[in-house]
């Protein structure tokens, strides 16, 4: 079913409004010049995982773009609660966006309205689940990441996404999963939508995130990882070096943590490091888990 063609509740400017009627003008700025940011979150049991900092991301990522965002991180979560609750289903992704609206036309968008929206829908995992437990296959992305100082890297800025569409479209051509991108320096940086991690000799190695997004379940999985006893090694990775590792697993929100087989001509297998991750990550999204730490 279309996105646009549900039934359900949308929170929009600070009320819910019915799904199929919330709407936008198409003289919409956020449209136009790509001053846009959203998050992507899920709720499991009823309870949005780490909602408070993916508000806060949401509000910095908008400051970035020299926005501000006219809710508070508090009533941000109190929104989102409320969709997740009134649409009814306690399992869903979550999607706030924000964009600059439609009282000025040009670059300059410094008097436009700025527009809060949140949806929630179901997405059980962004990779087939079979596929998932085998491990996903990776093409190795043309485009690269911009140097940070072309690009707001920090912000989650839908403008940064085109990157990801035509990458990740290319990938698909050409029967993978995803692809995995590298920086502007030619280093691995990250998936479309999710981070990435290898294992050598019992150790994480995974790039510093400088110049994509620093993932809320990157950051989750350092900790996990950590909480096993495991070693982490936040450092610069060549391609040339892929050779070398044992086992790949990229994560994020919508991929959760996902096993990876092969990145272009390399080849890995999915091990007892991912395996373990895809189970600790799983217990740790669940609300008791939360409620207990
Ligand atoms: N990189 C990109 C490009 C993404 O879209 C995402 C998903 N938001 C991530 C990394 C992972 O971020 P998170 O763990 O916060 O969902």
């Amino acid at each position: 079913l279309p996105f646009d063609q549900r039934d359900g509740w949308i929170w929009f400017n600070g009320q819910l409004v019915p799904w199929k009627e919330a709407k936008l003008h198409v003289l919409s700025h956020g449209l136009h010049y790509a001053s846009s940011v959203f998050e992507g979150e899920r709720a499991y049991g009823g309870v949005i995982f780490k909602s408070r900092e993916h508000s806060e991301r949401f509000r910095r990522s908008a400051q970035i773009l020299d926005f501000e965002i006219p809710y508070s991180v508090e009533e941000l979560d109190a929104a989102k609660a409320l969709v997740v609750e009134k649409n009814g289903n306690p399992d869903v992704y979550v999607r706030p966006v924000a964009w600059r609206g439609s009282e000025m036309m040009a670059v300059a968008a410094q008097h436009a309205k700025v527009h809060v929206a949140i949806a929630v829908w179901p997405w059980p995992s962004m990779f087939d689940i079979n596929e998932k437990m085998k491990g996903i296959r990776l093409d190795i992305a043309e485009y690269r990441r911009p140097d940070p100082q072309t690009a707001p890297a920090a912000s989650k800025a839908a403008g940064l996404y085109m990157i990801c569409t035509i990458s990740k479209h290319a990938a698909e051509r050409k029967g993978y999963a995803d692809a995995m991108m590298l920086d502007w320096q030619g280093r691995v940086a990250e998936c479309t939508g999710a981070n990435i991690f290898f294992t050598r000799d019992g150790a994480l190695h995974t790039p510093i995130a400088d110049c994509f997004l620093d993932g809320i379940t990157r950051r989750t999985v350092i900790d996990l990882a950590q909480r096993r006893g495991w070693e982490v090694v936040e450092r610069r990775i060549m391609p040339d070096e892929l050779p070398t590792f044992n086992e790949c697993f990229i994560c994020g929100t919508g991929a959760e943590v996902t096993p990876v087989s092969e990145i272009g001509p390399y080849t890995f297998r999915p091990g007892n490091i991912s395996r373990t991750l895809v189970e600790d990550y799983a217990a740790e999204v669940q609300p008791r888990a939360r409620a207990a730490a």
